[in-house]
C-alpha cells in the first residue's frame, strides 16, 4: 500500500479542490481523518479512490467527494450540534466531529453501529453519541439541531427531521427513487425548508417508518 497519509493529501488535491470544495475547514478535516482505518483491511489500499466502497451488510462508505460536498453544504460552526443519520463506517461521523461541537449519529444496523463506535473511541473522538435505531424519527430528546445530514437515499424529507432542525439550520439529504437521487440542501425558514439542489447522487436506501419499506429493499 502506498503511504496512506500521502494518498489522503493527493485525494484532497485531485478529487475535492478541482470540483469546488473550497471550505478550508472541510478540506483540513478531509486531510486529517484516516479514511483507510474505516475499512476492512482487504480494502484499505482503495480507501483514497474516487469511489464509494463496501462496508458489509450491503452498505457502503460514501465517495470522498460526496462526504466533502455534504459537509460543506452544512456550513458548520465549532459550536454546532449535528444529527447524522446512517453512521455506517463512522467516517462521515469523524469528519463532522472535527468540525462541530457534538455529533449525534443514528444507525439501524447494529453491527455497523458497534464497529463505528469502537473505531471512533479508538481514534479519540469524545464528542460523538451513537444510537442504534430508525433515524427517520430523528433524535427527539437531543433536538433542536443546528444541522442534519442524512447519508441514505430517501423518497422525501421525513417531517420529524424538519421539526428537529432549528430555525436557520441546514439539512442535507439525497431525495429520489431507490436507484438515483438528487442531493438536496434545505435551510429552515419560517418553519419550512427552502431547498436547493446539488446534483445527482447514488445512495443506499433510507429504510424506516418515514422512508422506504425494508421488505422492498
Ligand atoms: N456515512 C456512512 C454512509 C453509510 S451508508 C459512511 O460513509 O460510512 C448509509 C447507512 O445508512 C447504512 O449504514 C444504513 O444501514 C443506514 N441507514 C439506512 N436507513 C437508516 C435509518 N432509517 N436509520 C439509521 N440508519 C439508516
Amino acid at each position: 500500500m502506498i503511504n496512506p497519509d500521502h494518498a489522503r493529501l493527493k485525494m484532497v488535491e485531485e478529487q475535492l479542490v478541482p470540483r469546488g470544495i473550497t471550505d478550508s475547514r472541510v478540506l483540513e478535516a478531509m486531510r486529517k481523518v484516516p479514511r483507510h482505518l474505516f475499512l476492512e483491511e482487504a480494502l484499505a489500499d482503495r480507501a483514497y479512490d474516487d469511489s464509494a466502497l463496501p462496508i458489509g451488510e450491503k452498505q457502503t462508505i460514501s465517495q470522498p467527494y460526496i462526504v466533502a460536498l455534504m459537509t460543506q453544504a452544512l456550513a458548520l460552526r465549532e459550536t454546532d450540534r449535528v444529527l447524522e443519520i446512517g453512521t455506517g463506517s463512522g467516517y462521515q461521523t469523524a469528519i463532522l466531529a472535527e468540525l462541530a461541537e457534538r455529533v449525534y449519529s443514528i444507525e439501524r444496523v447494529k453491527s455497523l453501529a458497534l464497529q463505528a463506535r469502537e473505531r471512533l473511541d479508538r481514534m479519540g473522538y469524545r464528542n460523538v453519541a451513537i444510537r442504534i435505531g430508525d433515524g427517520t424519527y430523528g433524535w427527539g430528546n437531543a433536538a433542536p439541531f443546528d444541522a442534519i445530514l442524512v447519508a441514505a437515499g430517501s423518497p422525501s424529507v421525513p417531517p420529524l427531521l424538519v421539526e428537529q432542525l432549528r430555525e436557520g439550520g441546514r439539512l442535507v439529504i439525497p431525495v429520489g427513487d431507490r436507484h438515483v437521487q438528487r442531493l438536496q440542501v434545505g435551510v429552515k425558514q419560517g418553519g419550512q425548508l427552502v431547498v436547493s439542489d446539488l446534483g445527482d447522487c447514488v445512495f443506499v436506501p433510507f429504510i424506516g417508518a418515514f422512508a422506504w419499506n425494508a421488505d422492498a429493499c
